[in-house]
């Protein structure tokens, strides 16, 4: 498709009208897990589903084209997309790593870490001297994930990118929170952008895959092939849903961060809130950062309740529109406790050491009416806390 277009254009139009042999407006499904050779030692473009798929490629495709990157490997989720980007480092690698990041890649990391695998150093990336002090202990990679999860911490990808540069350290820029509609982490220096399509991409909550995009032909090879020897590949069917779900992706995500407005609004007046962590606000410490680099703020923010633990589990019970529920990104507005959910995995003292406190509850902002989230969030919590 032509460069020309607008990126919404181009992810509606994404390998539509393509379909030579029926005509069929939207792509056909691949399914089969292999292609037929054209003759003797005659390899079509594709033989084995894991190694290469059509349907995979055309969202391949889709999101390399919305990240500005050479190509994009299709993986079965998430932590399957940042498992290959590890494989392309070296062994022993010391990989620098936000001591806020997903547990789940937390998780991951600490175990190939116990094995010997790799050594890690978390750090607080949103500090430039900390960022600074590591990179002289020449580490071969730099795993960001802004903004950060719960807490939305912002990081200068610009900044770290640069710094990685002088020490010829690996940028991965893990770009879940944001999607490619609000930030593009290749444009401001990531050679690798890890994404859970599970989340906004797919924007559905009915699948589970990721994706690694790359700056270059000569990383997209590397990753490609690990993803194949790995056999992290995603499912066709997947991708399929996946790029059904993305043609959608720029009107959900600015419906979505036009609702996160109206509930930071209303979290931010209620005096039962502590703090309100949302990089939109011109008090949130990564708000200057957010500004310049994003174009958007996207639709995630987290809130402390007064209180103890008992305030929580009360407006849990009572909230209704916000489903208590893992994960994020998806049509449905969801809510969720990090210390003993999405954070279950990190120790007591990693989870003060990231400011992960009790009291702390993520809500992924959906599609419903903005009023009737507002209503359904400010009746929760005047039952808790009854003025
Ligand atoms: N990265 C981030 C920022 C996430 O929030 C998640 C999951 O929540 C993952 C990676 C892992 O993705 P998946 O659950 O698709 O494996």
């Amino acid at each position: 498709m032509s460069k020309q277009l607008n990126p919404i254009t181009k992810t509606v139009r994404a390998s539509v009208d393509e379909d030579k042999t029926h005509g069929s407006v939207m792509p056909p499904l691949f399914l089969s897990s292999n292609f037929t050779f054209e003759g003797f030692n005659q390899k079509r473009k594709y033989d084995y589903t894991r190694s290469g798929n059509p349907t995979r490629d055309q969202l391949g495709d889709a999101i390399s084209d919305l990240e500005g990157g050479f190509g994009s490997t299709i993986t079965a989720s998430g932590m399957a997309s940042i498992t290959v980007a590890l494989h392309t480092l070296p062994s022993n690698a010391l990989i620098i790593v936000p001591h806020d990041c997903y547990g789940g890649t937390q998780r991951l990391l600490e175990a190939l870490k116990e094995k010997g695998t790799i050594r890690v150093d978390y750090i607080n990336q949103t500090n430039k001297k900390a960022v600074i002090e590591a990179f002289k202990q020449g580490p071969q990679a730099i795993l960001i994930e802004t903004p950060s999860n719960p807490l939305l911490r912002i990081t200068d990808v610009e900044f770290v990118a640069k710094e990685a540069k002088k020490v010829g350290a690996l940028v991965i820029a893990d770009n879940t929170f944001l999607s490619p509609v609000l930030q593009n982490p290749i444009s401001l220096g990531a050679d690798l952008i890890i994404h859970s399509t599970t989340k906004y991409l797919n924007g559905h909550s009915d699948v589970i895959g990721g994706a690694v995009v790359a700056a270059t032909k000569e990383l997209h090879e590397k990753v490609s092939w690990w993803a194949n020897c790995l056999g992290a590949t995603g499912a066709p069917f997947d991708a399929y849903l996946t790029l059904r779900g993305m043609r959608t992706l720029h009107t959900r995500i600015k419906q979505q961060e036009l609702n996160t407005h109206e509930i930071v609004k209303a979290l931010s007046a209620h005096s039962f809130v502590s703090k309100v962590y949302y990089p939109g606000l011109e008090n949130h410490e990564g708000y200057e950062i957010a500004t310049r680099q994003q174009k958007g703020y996207g639709a995630m923010v987290s809130f402390e309740l007064k209180g103890d633990l008992e305030n929580v589990k009360l407006f849990l019970q009572k909230i209704n529109l916000f489903t208590l529920a893992e994960s994020l990104g998806g049509v449905e507005s969801l809510i969720a406790h990090p210390v003993t959910m999405t954070h279950a995995a990190m120790t007591p003292e990693a989870l003060v050491g990231a400011g992960i406190r009790e009291n702390l509850l993520r809500v992924s902002v959906g599609l419903e009416s903005p009023e009737d989230l507002v209503t359904d969030i400010t009746e929760a919590l005047n039952f808790v806390f009854p003025q």
